[in-house]
């Protein structure tokens, strides 16, 4: 398997062991995790924190450019407000990279008319 999602995975196994949902993320930029996180809502009472927001907010701010060489690995689909942060931050593919996806498809109809990439495992 992937490192990178390798990585994800351990993410989930960190939210369930925290009580949480396992959903895990990570952002990768030049073959390095430079934001990793989980789903976080049963833990911090949260409404948005996905794992996918809470690898970009770990992330930090970073300059625009970046995130467009960027890849997020997650071990679920993401929903429609993380598919909204990915295409904000115009985080995709590029060659030699995949956006993972798993579970269920229901990033396609968002992400992939705008050329990101999805593959499902
Ligand atoms: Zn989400």
């Amino acid at each position: 398997m992937d490192a990178f999602l390798q990585a994800a995975l351990a993410e989930a196994r960190q939210s369930l062991a925290e009580g949480g949902i396992p959903i895990g993320s990570v952002l990768v930029h030049d073959g390095a995790i430079i934001g990793r996180g989980h789903n976080r809502r049963l833990q911090q009472g949260s409404v948005v924190l996905h794992a996918e927001l809470d690898a970009l907010e770990n992330a930090g701010r970073r300059a625009a450019q970046l995130y467009r060489q960027c890849v997020l690995y997650t071990t679920l689909s993401p929903c429609a407000m993380c598919s909204g942060a990915i295409l904000l931050y115009s985080v995709r593919a590029f060659p030699g990279s995949l956006f993972w996806c798993q579970g269920f498809p229901g990033c396609r109809s968002r992400l992939l008319p705008r050329r990101l990439t999805c593959v499902l495992r």
